[in-house]
């Protein structure tokens, strides 16, 4: 988050010293509340070309335009812009029926973020790319993983494709951080404070499936349960002084805000996670022979850790003959691990690669 948020203060700075050139003020209604002036959401929206989405049971509003996403809640003063934590001084409110954001948030991000479409060209890049990676080769030491028929053991197919993969990554210019890159042991927990302690773009986690079914195959992904409870898991890290906001802005807010913010986090984490999932599937069918399961929610403790967006690579069933033999080949292993890189490289493109 460190980073996002230097972005966000360099661009602050931008605008207070009147370098980023303003668009010409629009007719958008504006509303009185309370003393604060606020604009109406959606006129807004339809003026800029943004896709907006409401959820009318958990009150949250999705904008989005090209590569920039917004998340506010109705009643918090705390948005997510590009997935870094914002203040907005007045909340995200209902007014006459009206969707309504304070007039100030308008103009020092929306306007920002989301200029009229005429001055779309000349807009500069705000989030380049993915800048650092970590990746946590499963298992290690005396616990070997699953162990296929002809011995070949899960620790080791892992290590040797996270080792294909950070060469990879690091050839791209990403910097990448291995949770190991031998063969030890490291407890899950260690694992997860690696990558929080890194403050990584994304956390990839790869292992080695096994079933009793042998005939089981094909590669799979996992991303953290929708079914663990955000709030719940926001409310503990909130708690945990370790993991606090970089930003002094934060640093006296109250314990429920700081809880409200890790959960529109840990939200916003689980969908980028689903969309890289889906990008890392897509170019594992074009580039490997084997069946894509797809992507799915799980309760992993490494997944359910990490305060980044995290995926869980089942790269193929060791418990599976024809699979296992796949898996001992070092040239299927690079095609594994070079699937996944394109896969990020699609994802980072997608969600926050700049046109230009
Ligand atoms: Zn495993």
């Amino acid at each position: 988050m460190t980073k996002k948020l230097t972005i966000f203060l360099v661009f602050l700075i931008f605008l207070i010293s009147g370098c980023a050139t303003m668009p010409p003020r629009e007719k958008i209604a504006t509303y009185e509340i309370n003393g604060t002036t606020y604009v109406s959401l959606v006129s807004l929206c339809e003026r800029r070309q943004i896709s907006w989405d409401y959820d009318t049971f958990a009150k949250t509003v999705v904008l989005q335009r090209g590569a920039h996403k917004i998340n506010l809640r109705v009643g918090d003063t705390m948005a997510l812009v590009d997935g870094r934590a914002e203040y907005l001084h007045h909340p995200v409110d209902i007014y006459q029926g009206v969707l309504v954001i304070p007039l100030r948030f308008k103009e020092q991000v929306i306007d920002y973020l989301f200029k009229p479409q005429y001055a779309q060209a000349k807009e500069t890049p705000l989030i380049l790319a993915i800048k650092k990676v970590v990746i946590d080769a499963g298992h290690g030491g005396h616990d070997p993983g699953a162990i296929g028929r002809s011995g070949l053991r899960e620790k080791d197919v892992n290590l040797d494709i996270a080792k294909r993969l950070s060469k990879l990554l690091r050839d791209n210019g990403i910097t990448v951080v291995m949770t190991r890159s031998s063969d030890i042991f490291v407890p899950l927990e260690r694992r997860v404070d690696i990558a929080n302690n890194a403050k990584a773009d994304l956390f990839i986690s790869i292992h080695s499936n096994a079933n009793r079914v042998r005939s089981l195959s094909g590669l799979e992904i996992y991303y953290i349960s929708p079914r663990i409870n955000d709030s719940k898991r926001a409310l503990l890290t909130a708690q945990d002084t370790k993991l606090d906001f970089d930003s002094s802005c934060f640093s006296h807010t109250s314990l429920n805000t700081k809880a409200t913010l890790w959960d529109m986090i840990y939200t916003f984490n689980r969908g980028e996670s689903i969309q890289l999932a889906g990008n890392i599937c897509k170019t594992a069918g074009r580039n490997l022979d084997t069946r894509i399961i797809g992507v799915k929610g799980a309760n992993f403790q490494v997944l359910k850790g990490t305060q980044m967006p995290a995926i869980l690579i089942e790269s193929g069933f060791l418990s599976n003959r024809e699979e296992e033999k796949l898996l001992k080949n070092g040239y299927y292993r690079q095609q594994v691990a070079e699937a996944i890189e394109q896969g990020i490289k699609n994802y980072a493109r997608t969600n926050f690669a700049c046109g230009g």
